[in-house]
């Protein structure tokens, strides 16, 4: 059996004071199981990031802090949402921990299954995603929101795993990679395939939040969504420029259509003129907008200085 690594859970926190007793017991008591039979080393901690809580989770941090040997922390200045939490904390724990899991405060990714993921990380692979077997639990207009915006981002070409959220195990070199990416608006759950590495799947069943509420309204998730679009896919203006292709294409068929109109004489003098300049240069600029768009895009992607490559293995004598 390997030698046991250090184990960090990554746990973003804001306003979590009603759950964060209770995660802590649960979650202590997982990685003492795991400590106990030799999986992860003794060194192994939950690290709690506050993500500028407005209750008192911060002050709980620190008194779970001064009672719980297993228990570290660190305090954002401000909230700055969920995946700079999680960045935030995966960035912290690359310099002290051998691999990560992040994962929500709220129990809802079922604990059980990071047995699993260490059993795969053993295994060989740098990442192992959580992913939910089932939406029982989640309301009707959750779950057919979220599927779609999966359905969607692989629609867009973006390379996500289905009904995969942020509950995933990493390595250390999928974190210092992770480091590598410069780019401001988050998307961790779209960056992590782009990065590569031997990957695995681990199935779990989602609970319900069983305390508190949740911290993403539709708003958040609307905002979340399209972020994940635009920062991952240049297709929404590939779009443009298809639409005024065909746009300029019936104007084509509108002038031969117009045409045949006049020879027939059933037109009012200079409505052949009109219609067709009106579709032609509808779709001439909608084709110039796409164009221009498409240069923007490329200016954009290059902007981001994502790293190009991560070398997963070097053979050498
Ligand atoms: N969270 C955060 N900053 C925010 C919003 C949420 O750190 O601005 C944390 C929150 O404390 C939780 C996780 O992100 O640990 C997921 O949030 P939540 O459970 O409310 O989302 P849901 O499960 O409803 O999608
Ligand atoms: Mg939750």
């Amino acid at each position: 059996m390997n030698k046991p690594e250090i184990l960090y859970l990554v746990v973003p926190c804001y306003n979590e004071e009603e759950v964060l007793d209770e995660t802590t017991k649960r979650v202590c008591e997982k990685l003492n199981t795991l400590i106990a039979s030799g999986k992860i080393d003794g060194k192994s901690r939950v690290l709690y990031v506050n993500d500028g809580s407005k209750d008192q989770t911060w002050m709980i941090i620190n008194r779970l802090f001064q009672d719980n040997p297993l228990v570290c922390g660190i305090n954002l200045s401000r909230n700055r949402g969920h995946q700079n939490a999680v960045l935030a904390g995966l960035m912290y724990a690359k310099e002290k921990a051998d691999f990560a899991i992040s994962m929500d405060a709220d129990l809802q990714d079922d604990i059980n299954a990071i047995d699993e993921m260490v059993d795969k990380y053993y295994a060989g692979n740098d990442v192992v995603y959580g992913v939910r077997s089932s939406r029982k639990k989640d309301t009707f207009f959750k779950k057919t929101t979220a599927e779609g915006f999966y359905k969607l981002m692989k629609w867009m070409g973006v390379d996500i795993v289905f009904n995969h959220a942020d509950y995933r195990l990493m390595s250390r070199r999928v974190l210092e990679q992770l480091g590598e990416y410069k780019e401001v608006h988050l998307f961790l759950r779209g960056m992590i395939p782009l990065i590569g590495y031997p990957s695995d799947v681990v199935y779990y069943e989602r609970n319900e939040r069983f305390a508190g509420e949740s911290k993403y309204p539709l708003k958040k998730m609307l905002a979340f969504a399209f972020d994940g679009i635009s920062s991952f896919s240049i297709k929404p203006i590939r779009f443009i420029v298809w639409l005024g292709f065909i746009i300029f294409i019936i104007s084509l068929i509108m002038l031969l259509y117009s045409v045949v109109q006049y020879l027939v004489g059933y037109t009012v003098p200079g409505w052949s003129s009109l219609i067709v300049s009106v579709w032609a240069l509808g779709g001439l600029q909608l084709l110039a907008i796409g164009i221009i768009g498409e240069y923007i895009g490329k200016v954009y992607m290059e902007t981001k200085g994502r790293p190009k490559y991560a070398i997963e293995k070097i053979l050498e004598k």
